[in-house]
């Protein structure tokens, strides 16, 4: 059977940087729905073009578009065995809509990991986040920085400063989180799947934690 693991968390809290981490250990595909628009956006494609004013004002693209673009995604090749979703589901009609699908792709969702991390921490957090063109790995010019400047210590791209991480917009993210995204974490809960863990420890205790929860969930 396939295997599903949902990372959930608000915006800044680690979920890239505990997906790249884990998808390597697992070997698990990555899926994260906000490089997936960010692909389209940057091959100006249609989809890239009907998500593009949502993503710049820090609002979720509504739910049709995104749960059609990760089907698509969750039906190629590699992820037969299965996937780590990043950044989806962000909405209870996009959990329901995952459910259905899983059952075409002979899986079901298996662990919600819920990253833990008041605002505070991160607005910090997002305001110094450096991303890279290629592969989307992340790094933050105070608490994980690149051994370059600019440069991505895994790819060797240029690193840049997301538009939706200014001040104003990243404001606007954490409210859109918390009206729309965190229901989810009693939906999750009450299934019996939520596994909390405190993301304002450093990195490597994050993925200790994250792994201990996984592993726990076979
Ligand atoms: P998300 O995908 O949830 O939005 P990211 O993984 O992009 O979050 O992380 C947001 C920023 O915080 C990045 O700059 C990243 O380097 C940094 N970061 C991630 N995890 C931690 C951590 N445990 N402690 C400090 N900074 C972190
Ligand atoms: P973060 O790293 O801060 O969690 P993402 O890279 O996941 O942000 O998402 C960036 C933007 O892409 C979001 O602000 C939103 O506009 C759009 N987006 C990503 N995933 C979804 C989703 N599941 N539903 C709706 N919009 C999404």
């Amino acid at each position: 059977m396939a295997k599903y693991i949902v990372l959930l968390g608000p915006p800044g809290a680690g979920k890239g940087t505990q997906a790249k981490i884990i998808a390597e250990k697992h070997g698990l595909v990555h899926v994260s729905s906000g490089d997936l628009f960010r692909e389209n956006l940057k091959g100006q494609t249609e989809l890239g073009r009907k998500a593009q004013g949502f993503m710049n004002r820090g609002e979720l693209v509504p739910d049709d578009i995104t749960i059609d673009m990760v089907r698509d995604r969750l039906k190629r090749e590699d992820c037969v065995k299965g996937a780590l979703l990043d950044g989806f589901p962000r909405t209870p009609a996009q959990a329901d809509a995952l459910e259905e699908m899983l059952k075409d792709f002979n899986g079901k969702v298996d662990i919600v990991p819920y990253i833990a991390v008041p605002s505070e921490v991160l607005i910090e957090r997002l305001g110094g986040r450096w991303t890279c063109r290629l592969n989307g790995h992340v790094f933050h010019e105070k608490f994980n920085p690149p051994k370059k400047a600019g440069i991505c210590d895994y790819d060797g791209s240029e690193l840049y400063q997301r538009e939706d991480d200014k001040p104003a917009t990243v404001a606007n993210r954490i409210k859109v989180y918390f009206e729309q995204t965190a229901p989810l974490i009693e939906y999750y809960r009450s299934r019996g799947l939520l596994a909390e863990v405190d993301g304002t420890l450093p990195i490597e205790k994050v993925t200790e934690k994250l792994m201990a929860a996984i592993e726990k969930a076979q």
